[in-house]
């Protein structure tokens, strides 16, 4: 038995994890696929105060080797459920497994979002992709589109630019939440094109994807444009339902809490991108996970 259970072993999860060995306690963290979370997805990171380059992979690296370094326990199943009767919480795992600690952490993220048209699952790895980082070398000499309008849109598609032969960037509307001077540095790139006012409506090619077709949002009109890989970055979704019964959910599904990363159950806190919160970042991700673990330190006395 640890003396706190932190979901997720995203940097708000492994953040926490080192900030609760370091005072003493002792953190199980539960983690159902790989550690490191979204940012592992990340090409380069450049915003990390105090580290002026570093890949995603390599810093969630550092993070996971600090917190078992420290003695934090890492278990790779997911956290099924999450009961308390009052002191004890009790989580549940997908391997039937059953963990117990007076305080809990919910570090889960969130997940990426799908567009939700006809055969986004079944092209899933036959062409549709979440991660350009993960997949972009597959596209090496061949068209690719990205579509999304924020930071991970134009960050995958600076990065496929480099060697993909020409990368299309659909998005819904004119503006771009994403940073300026990306936006610049892809304007000026011979190879790269948008397609704005658009939204991607079908996926086309047997057995994988050959081709998008778009529909203009203004005037209806549709279009097909030949891509071998299509990368899908339109944001990310929470999913938090497992923990609805004790913890309040807004609007959206993240967790209602305020700066100090607490609940509306004792005992019970949360972290980073799950949360309810305006800036979602790296550097935000871990300054709650330390809140969230030393104010789980703060409850367990
Ligand atoms: P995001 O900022 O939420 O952007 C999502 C984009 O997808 C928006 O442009 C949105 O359009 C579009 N979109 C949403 N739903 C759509 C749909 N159903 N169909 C078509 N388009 C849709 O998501 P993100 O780019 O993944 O970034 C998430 C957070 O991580 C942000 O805070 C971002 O700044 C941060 N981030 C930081 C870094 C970094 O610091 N290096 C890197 C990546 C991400 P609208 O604009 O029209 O809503």
């Amino acid at each position: 038995m640890a003396d706190v259970i932190i979901i997720g072993a995203g940097p708000a999860g492994l953040s926490a994890a080192i900030y609760v060995q370091r005072a003493g306690k002792t953190a199980l963290v539960l983690e159902a696929f790989t550690y490191g979370g979204q940012i592992v997805n990340t090409p380069e990171v450049e915003n990390y105060p105090g580290i002026a380059k570093i890949s995603g992979f390599d810093f969630a690296t550092a993070l996971y080797e600090q917190a078992t370094a420290l003695g934090a326990e890492i278990v790779f199943d997911r956290a099924e459920t999450l009961e308390t009767d009052g002191e004890m919480k009790k989580v549940t795992t997908t391997g039937g497994v059953e963990y117990k600690a007076r305080a809990v952490i919910l570090a889960t993220g969130a997940k990426n979002r799908h567009l939700g048209i006809g055969r986004e699952e079944e092209l899933t790895g036959r062409g549709v992709s979440y991660c350009a980082t993960c997949d972009g070398a597959f596209f090496k000499g061949k068209p690719v589109a990205v579509n999304g309008g924020g930071n991970t849109a134009l960050e995958d598609a600076l990065f496929l630019s480099n060697y993909c032969s020409k990368v299309t960037i659909i998005h819904r509307r004119e503006g771009f939440r994403g940073e300026p001077a990306i936006l610049e540095t892809l304007r000026n790139k011979e190879n790269v094109e948008f397609v704005l006012n658009a939204t991607v409506t079908a996926l086309i090619g047997e057995p994988k994807l050959s081709a998008v077709e778009v529909t203009d949002k203004l005037s209806g009109e549709k279009k097909e444009i030949p891509v071998d890989g299509l990368f899908i970055a339109i944001g990310q979704e929470p999913d938090n339902r497992a923990f609805a019964d004790l913890v309040e959910l807004d609007g959206a599904g993240y967790i209602a809490a305020g700066e100090d990363c607490r609940t509306k159950t004792p005992g019970i806190f949360t972290a980073g991108d799950c949360r309810t919160k305006t800036v979602r970042q790296l550097t935000t991700a871990a300054s709650d996970g330390a809140v969230a673990a030393l104010a789980a330190c703060q409850y367990l006395g």
